[in-house]
């Protein structure tokens, strides 16, 4: 076994996805003089993937500039001196972050007096974020495993965002007994149990299936309608009909979880504030929560990346200048896709792996980038990486779960690579520098 080992039988924390499962067990084992064979107890396939990436991560590559291997503070400097030549810069990334990184990069935003988006989807919505949040009723993933015993699954494919959403979080009883399934959408997930059901509707109808649910529920309370359950009588609509079944359970329940995901289809952020509003009714009925999951391929960092960007500069994204005094703010303006891709920016500083949006914005970019950690990217322009610590299995901090809930990372792999944090932090020192301040 080679210098870098971790001793058998420990749990981890994944953050191969926004769910951070913490009660991975990792196990290595010696074959022969230096060869290891690890394994990775509970992880889904994906976490496996994740966290074999961080276990064989090599410190033999720390730093590239323009095509040239060097160090970590000699590319640190040359980033600090690139970006203070830069007109306007970008921070973007932490999709994989922790806390403490993402605090680095708000830093790094402000003191470069740069635009901010970490690439969350409803930055990118013309109504914002602020419209389709407001009023939403959510609860921890442990509220909904517990206590809802009738789940509303609205989400895209659950099982390559979420793992292991439905083993951890659905599929246990609640502390009271069964729970009842519906699913919304064209079929059942495969890990649908016997006993869920579908409840047929396009995902691309999102905003009138919350709306019409909405207006039914408020038809029932005011006693003004009861709606048959097997067919559609004359003057009941086939969306209503098919809602029918759903909004009895609902009737029935005592605590009612709806799971969401954000759509690719509600480009505007309509359909998300619509099941926002949906549940805010349902709650003033019974208990009845939203739980709001992230995009597909998000990591373990957006939670951490909307909180950091919120208490900071106001916004949870979309930041057009960063500044905790008050600085503006854009949504679907200043968003990272749009700030790339309409050239707005001739520097991104991309911290781990951003979102696949702003990754694809970023392949033809002709600007400069400072990639710190991540994958090694290239440009049409100037490009400096540097290697740093994987967020799993090698990183001390804290991360957010996908709910907000504060997971502790413990360093188990230790790794020569320098932290995230401590590389944005050397670049904002340089540059403080070089500016005299
Ligand atoms: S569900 Fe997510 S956090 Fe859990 S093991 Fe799989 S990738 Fe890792």
């Amino acid at each position: 076994m080679s210098g870098l080992e971790t001793s058998s039988g420990e749990r981890v924390a994944c953050t191969g996805c926004p769910l951070v499962c913490v009660d991975v067990v990792v196990c290595a084992a010696t074959e022969g003089v230096d060869s290891t064979s690890v394994s990775f107890g509970q992880a889904c396939s994906r976490g496996v993937a994740w966290l074999s990436e961080a276990w064989s991560a090599s410190d033999r590559e720390m730093a590239v500039v323009e095509g040239r291997a060097c160090g970590a503070d000699e590319a640190a400097e040359a980033a600090a001196g690139r970006l203070a030549a830069c007109r306007r810069v970008l921070v973007t990334g932490c999709n994989d972050a922790t806390l403490e990184t993402v605090l680095a990069a708000a830093d790094l935003a402000e003191g470069v007096k740069g635009a901010v988006d970490f690439g969350a989807a409803d930055t990118r919505h013309s109504i914002g974020p602020i419209q389709s949040r407001y009023g939403r009723v959510t609860a921890d993933f442990e509220e909904l495993r517990d206590r809802a015993d009738c789940v509303v699954l609205w989400c895209g494919d659950l099982e390559q965002s979420h793992p292991r959403f439905v083993e951890r979080f659905v599929a246990p009883p609640t502390l009271a007994g069964p729970r009842r399934v519906f699913v919304i959408g064209d079929a059942l997930p495969p890990s649908a149990t016997p006993g869920w059901t579908l409840v047929d509707v396009p995902r691309t109808q999102l905003a009138e299936v919350a709306a019409t649910w909405r207006r039914m529920l408020r038809e029932r309370l005011s006693g003004k309608a009861a709606f048959a359950s097997v067919s559609a009588p004359r003057g009941v609509t086939l969306l209503e009909a098919t809602l029918t079944p759903l909004i009895d359970a609902c009737e029935a329940a005592q605590c009612i979880g709806v799971v969401t995901e954000p759509s690719p289809d509600d480009r505007t952020g309509v359909a998300a504030a619509a099941v926002s509003q949906l549940v805010n009714g349902l709650a003033h009925h019974k208990p009845a929560f939203e739980i709001p999951l992230a995009a597909q391929a998000q990591g373990a960092g957006g939670a951490a990346a909307a909180a950091v960007c919120t208490w900071r500069f106001g916004a949870s994204g979309a930041v057009a200048v960063a500044d905790r005094n008050g600085g503006p703010t854009a949504d679907a303006e200043a968003d990272a896709c749009r700030l790339i891709s309409r050239g707005e920016v001739d520097g991104v500083v991309v911290v781990g792996e951003p979102t696949p949006p702003v990754a694809a914005a970023l392949e033809g970019y002709e600007g400069c980038v400072v990639a710190v950690g991540g994958a090694m990217r290239s440009s049409g322009g100037a490009v400096i990486w540097i290697a740093t610590k994987p967020t799993s299995l090698a990183t001390q901090g804290t991360v957010l779960r996908g709910d907000g809930t504060l997971v502790e990372l413990r360093e188990v792999r230790p790794s020569a690579r320098p932290a995230a944090q401590t590389v944005l932090t050397s670049i904002l020192h340089r540059l403080a520098v070089k500016e005299g301040r």
